[in-house]
């Protein structure tokens, strides 16, 4: 039994003032009890209990990850004398220039990298969309799942959660025959892709057996993934949306570029979402990564869709892809969680904080989203979405512990926890503290970060941080030392 003393806790729907959180040996939550002093609600001595002299709040979910683009941040921000535009399609060529030059070793040092740093900054769990599949020129692995072990042992190593979900894609821009570079991302047929999901599956058991976790949360999960109306014959999407399991999520990228629309227009007769919601039963497991580019009505009709999407700002305001419409989805009841996507930064609260302020910037108001919150508060709207609805990308509906409030702690619940302390935060109204670490502290304030009441980042520095740095450093320089003259 743990005991923790802190000055509160948000449980993701309520705050508690001086709790005594009790954990028990699997890191579960035994008791939150509300008191002044340690002693006053029955810890053995004031010294059991460790003190901490801030807040606790739960881990949020990173619902988009692409762990490999990790490797090339910040080396994509430049034009040459040869460029007659640079905009997504110029960055996807230096992104495919790098998927084709990752082996398996680099994919796990690297993963693992961002995964410890995605603890540090309040990640507790996080949803790999992974399509690097293949050998580089498409030819199979021995071990078919050989790129899977590596992100979950990258998973297992930093202590994350982790969610892969395996995407299917089978064809280049519409019907097109795929590239030469897009090979190894490719399965030759759905049932190809459902033969790798069964292997995928046990790979995860293996690995999830063999470093013996205990708890009822599983480490490890599986969700299945389409990466694109245009990289996915039309009637195999139907057929795979009419297919997936009950549980378990489906991720798709759609609708991030203008380009992207109007290619859909020509090739299936409707704007992508549009053709989405027509030809497709959506259900509350289903994620929608970006939809970017919305009409009106589509709009409307995603959001009092059974489906969420899946918000990646900083991202999308790095590829330049264009403004979602999050004030009129909002009107209609839409909801969304965040991704770090290209990892171009880390910090979810950054993602909130650019979220809003584009929709500040629009409308050129203060607060337009705060009207959604049942307190009047932007922090409260923006954290609640990203937390509950985070939690739906990754499927826990088998746990019985999920409505709209996503997996509040509370007795019973795994402690996937952040602790966030600084001076200023220590003078901050509750109600105003998801304000302030989204509008001002971020991950600084990120001290301690518990997966399942284990600590795996203490004074904002994660556990393992040496060895990672390690292997990861060397990787990264042996796969720039071969890139750099294709990508500058
Ligand atoms: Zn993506």
């Amino acid at each position: 039994m743990k005991q923790i003393f802190a000055q509160g806790l948000y449980t993701g729907e309520k705050w508690i003032h001086s709790p005594l959180i009790e954990l028990n040996d699997v890191g579960e939550i035994v008791a939150i009890t509300e008191a002044k002093t340690p002693q006053a609600v029955g810890a053995k001595s004031p010294h059991k209990a460790e003190v901490r002299p801030g807040y606790f709040l739960p881990g949020l979910v990173n619902a988009h990850s692409h762990s490999f683009q990790y490797a090339m941040v910040g080396r994509s921000e430049f034009i040459t004398t040869t460029d007659t535009q640079n905009d997504f399609w110029t960055w996807r060529r230096a992104m495919y220039h790098l998927a084709l030059s990752l082996s398996k070793e680099a994919i796990q040092a690297i993963t693992t990298k961002l995964y410890s740093e995605l603890l540090c900054h309040g990640y507790t769990e996080v949803v790999e969309f992974h399509y690097l599949h293949h050998d580089v020129d498409g030819s199979r692995y021995s071990n078919s799942t050989a790129h899977i072990e590596a992100l979950s042992l990258a998973a297992l190593e930093s202590g994350i959660r982790l969610t892969i979900v395996p995407v299917y894609y089978a064809q280049g821009n519409f019907s097109k025959t795929a590239s030469s570079d897009q090979q190894r991302f490719l399965f030759s047929s759905t049932n190809e892709y459902r033969e790798f999901l069964t292997a995928a599956r046990e790979t995860l058991e293996r690995a999830q057996v063999g470093m013996h976790i205990l708890g009822k949360t599983p480490r490890l999960r599986l969700g299945w993934g389409i990466h694109s109306l245009r990289a996915v014959d039309a009637k195999d999407i139907q057929t795979l949306f009419a297919d997936r399991p009950n549980s378990g999520p489906m991720h798709i990228h759609i609708a991030e570029q203008a380009k992207e629309v109007e290619d859909c227009k020509e090739a299936l007769g409707a704007r992508p979402v549009e053709w989405l919601l027509s030809n497709c039963e959506l259900t509350a497991n289903d994620c929608l990564v970006h939809a970017t580019h919305l009409t009106e009505s589509e709009t409307k009709n995603l959001a009092t869709s059974a489906a969420q999407v899946v918000l990646c700002p900083t991202t999308e305001g790095n590829l330049g892809d264009g403004f979602f419409p999050i004030e009129s989805y909002a009107a209609e009841g839409g909801r969304w969680s965040i991704g770090s996507d290209s990892h171009i930064n880390l910090s979810p609260w950054e993602e909130l904080r650019w979220l809003d302020y584009q929709a500040r910037l629009r409308t050129r108001s203060r607060n337009p989203l705060a009207i959604f919150a049942d307190d009047g508060h932007s922090g409260t709207y923006l954290w609640q979405n990203a937390w509950a609805n985070g939690h739906k990308a990754t499927d826990e509906s088998d746990q019985g512990q999920l409505g709209r409030s996503g997996r509040a702690l509370s007795p019973g619940v795994p402690f996937d926890a952040i602790y966030m302390e600084d001076e200023h935060l220590k003078q901050t109204p509750p109600e105003m503290i998801l304000d302030y670490l989204i509008f001002h502290a971020g991950s600084a304030a990120v001290q301690e970060t518990y997966v399942q009441g284990r600590r795996l980042v203490k004074e904002a520095q994660h556990g393992q941080l040496q060895s990672i740095n390690q292997q990861f450093a060397s990787h990264l320089r042996e796969v720039w030392k071969g890139l750099w003259p294709k990508t500058h």
